[in-house]
């Protein structure tokens, strides 16, 4: 077991790829922290987790409010003493040409993405300071590295993700906590599921070719990366038994993006 006793916290672990994290986790012996703003589905997923023998808890939290992420932290803190790795993941997708794309939407975006990484990470640091140890998570995407049309608030917050990592990663060292980036291809989570009749419409081609000629059109094999592939990128980070771990970013995408 990796993470034998750990205590997890994983955000938007409700559904998608922050749900499989959480249960890569639990599979290895952490005590998961299934922090989401659907609370029913966050609770769900919680109980699923204790019906199979897991030692699982559920957190209301949105990302983008301060208060909301200190008080989740504080009943993690109340029932399991600390934070051992926080996997910042929650995150939505917008997508408009820029001259559409309204403002509100863009400010939206960069909350949830830029706003939760910071307000999560400030929230869990101390407790990884105290102890000397700890893994923080960020998820970012090939478009940390890469850009695509229709997606500028989502490409620009995914790229800040990769200075952020970096700036904890030099700021934590020194009390042996470890931050590092995954930048998963495309994956078939409600997330994308979404997005592709709505890219369909606005660039004005089928679904299919939308997964074809958009989504997987770079990859090596035409294959979508799966959430069980992402969890293990995670487990690789959050377990890793040294500093040596930091500050780097992983692309997980099929060969989508190479470095
Ligand atoms: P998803 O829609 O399946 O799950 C996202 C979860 O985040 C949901 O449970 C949702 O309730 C929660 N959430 C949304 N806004 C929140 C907020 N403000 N506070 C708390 N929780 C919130 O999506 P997913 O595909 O699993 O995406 C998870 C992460 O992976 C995102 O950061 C996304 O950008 C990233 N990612 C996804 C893909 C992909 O292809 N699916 C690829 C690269 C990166």
């Amino acid at each position: 077991m990796k993470l034998q006793d750990k205590v997890a916290l994983v955000t938007g672990a409700a559904s998608g790829i922050g749900k499989e994290i959480a249960i890569k986790y639990a599979q290895e012996g952490a005590r998961v922290v299934i922090a989401d703003m659907n609370k029913t589905a966050a609770e769900a997923t919680a109980a699923e987790l204790r019906k199979a023998g897991h030692q699982a808890m559920s957190v209301a939290m949105d990302v983008t409010s301060e208060e909301q992420v200190n008080a989740g932290v504080a009943e993690v803190v109340a029932a399991w003493k600390t934070v051992d790795v926080l996997v910042s993941n929650a995150g939505v997708q917008i997508v408009h040409p820029i001259e559409e794309f309204p403002f509100s939407e863009w400010k939206k975006m960069l909350a949830i993405h830029l706003d939760g990484a910071f307000l999560t990470t400030k929230a869990v640091i101390p407790l990884m300071y105290a102890q000397k140890s700890g893994s923080i998570i960020l998820m970012g995407s090939v478009h940390s590295k890469l850009a695509s049309v229709l997606k500028a608030p989502y490409v620009t917050a995914k790229h800040g993700l990769l200075g952020l990592a970096r700036v904890l990663a030099k700021e934590g060292g020194p009390h042996g906590v470890r931050a590092n980036v995954i930048c998963p291809g495309f994956v078939r989570t409600p997330l994308v599921e979404k997005q592709i009749p709505e890219q369909a419409a606005t660039l004005k081609i089928s679904e299919e070719d939308v997964i074809k000629k958009v989504m997987l059109k770079d990859t090596v094999d035409g294959e979508f990366t799966t959430v069980d592939d992402v969890a293990e990128v995670a487990l690789l980070f959050a377990a890793f038994p040294s500093n040596a771990l930091t500050g780097q970013s992983l692309i997980v995408s099929h060969g989508w993006a190479m470095e």
